[in-house]
């Protein structure tokens, strides 16, 4: 590919959204760079599972496999789902997803976020991705016909389009003078792996508890990875167990579906919240992933709504570059901006539904609650479309 003086997009942010996003804009043919703070660690098969997992829907899948690389996570290791069970602690409702009777293979794989990333990573020299890391853009402004980016170190890029992937916190977001809205839950997600007395069955299990939801993961190696929400103060307690205890509190949080909890790695946290950009776009600059749409993890989304920004963008990019328009015209921006923002923000609000739904406990409420779920699981044809949207087709 020529190299332009300016490049059409800057990319910042090398998460596993960034990442794709750099990689798919460079496969349509757009000269792209990639600027992100901290080098990713590479993915090595000898190393202990990552604990930073996620449940990739199959839109991710295909997004994936479009840009060459689906293929290289599945042979690395990933572990397909192919039913979800959800139940109710408080009132034994329970809603089954079936992959068979959906008439598919998979409803989603788990797999490690440190692969993801560093399968993207591998790609992007080959796909011409100008990588700049570390490195931190500090500030930009839009300049006429491009975004000026200033970066820590004193130097300075210009390109086309800012694309900014710079996750939940994302500095960027800021200085685009963009707010979001959303809420603390006061929650955070404890993650481990653990080994469990009976198999998983390649089955999603996730319980609801008053506290919040406890999800336990299929691995590729046998074991589950939990995703466990508790208020913080639970959090700081489990957090602070060893590991008999922890594994304890972990089966009996989980109904002990799976046996007795007999082992677990080290455990980590992390905060909950929502957070919705009151606008994708601004002047030469488009927000996509965590920086766009923070979610509750419940329904394992965030990084699927990350992965389907990245499908609209390069589309919507693709199709001003075969009207021979300026991929940064305002009208195009708007244009990803409108689509993105409404189906992130439904999904996110969705999700925050459930959160709050889940956490009642007054008697007449948990009692309709079961009454909702048990009709939901009946109503197959409502059911197949939640499982077709969650799958993102
Ligand atoms: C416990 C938990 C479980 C989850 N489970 C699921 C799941 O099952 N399914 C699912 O779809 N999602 C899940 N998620 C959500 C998912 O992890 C996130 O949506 C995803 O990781 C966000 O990726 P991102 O690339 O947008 O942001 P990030 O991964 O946060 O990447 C942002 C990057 O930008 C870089 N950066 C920031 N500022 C700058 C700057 N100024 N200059 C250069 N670089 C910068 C950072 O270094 C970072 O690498 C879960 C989240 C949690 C917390």
């Amino acid at each position: 590919m020529s190299r332009r003086a300016i490049p059409d997009a800057a990319v910042v942010g090398g998460g596993m959204v960034g990442a794709a996003c750099a990689l798919a804009l460079a496969r349509a043919g757009f000269d792209t760079c990639l600027i992100e703070a901290r080098a990713p660690a590479p993915w090595r098969s000898e190393d202990e599972v990552d604990l930073r997992v996620v449940a990739l829907a199959p839109s991710s899948a295909t997004l994936l496999r479009d840009l060459g690389v689906w293929e290289a996570i599945a042979a690395a290791r990933v572990s397909p789902y192919r039913h979800v069970h959800v139940w109710d602690a408080e009132n034994g409702a329970a809603l089954d997803f079936d992959a068979a009777q959906q008439g598919r293979d998979a409803l989603g794989w788990i797999v490690e976020n440190r692969l993801v990333q560093d399968r993207l990573w591998q790609a992007l020299d080959a796909a011409g991705v100008r990588r700049l890391c570390p490195a931190e853009v500090r500030d930009f402004a839009a300049r006429e016909e491009r975004a000026a980016l200033e970066l820590a170190d004193g130097s300075a890029l210009s390109a086309r389009l800012l694309v900014a992937a710079d996750g939940a916190q994302s500095p960027l977001r800021g200085r685009a003078g963009i707010a979001t809205r959303g809420r603390d839950y006061g929650q955070r997600a404890v993650v481990a792996h653990v080994t469990t007395e009976r198999p998983h069955e390649h089955t999603a299990w996730q319980r609801f508890l008053p506290g919040g939801p406890i999800a336990l993961l299929p691995l590729a190696d046998g074991r589950c990875s939990i995703v466990w929400s508790l208020p913080d103060a639970e959090a700081a307690r489990v957090l602070a167990l060893d590991d008999a205890a922890f594994c304890a509190e972990v089966g009996l949080a989980g109904d002990f579906r799976l046996g007795r909890v007999v082992a677990t790695t080290p455990r980590a946290a992390f905060p909950l919240h929502l957070k919705l950009a009151e606008r994708y776009d601004a002047e030469r600059f488009v927000l996509l992933g965590d920086a766009a749409h923070a979610v509750h993890p419940l329904a394992g989304q965030g990084v699927n709504l990350g992965l389907r920004d990245v499908t609209e963008l390069r589309d919507t990019l693709l199709a001003a570059r075969d009207a021979g328009g300026d991929i940064g015209a305002v009208h195009v921006l708007r244009r990803y901006a409108r689509r993105r923002r409404s189906a992130d923000t439904l999904d996110a609000l969705s999700f925050d539904v459930l959160a709050r739904v889940f956490a009642w406990q007054a008697e007449p409420l948990v009692a309709l609650r079961g009454l909702g779920v048990r009709l939901l699981d009946r109503l197959t044809p409502l059911k197949r479309r939640l499982a077709e949207h969650a799958a993102g087709v």
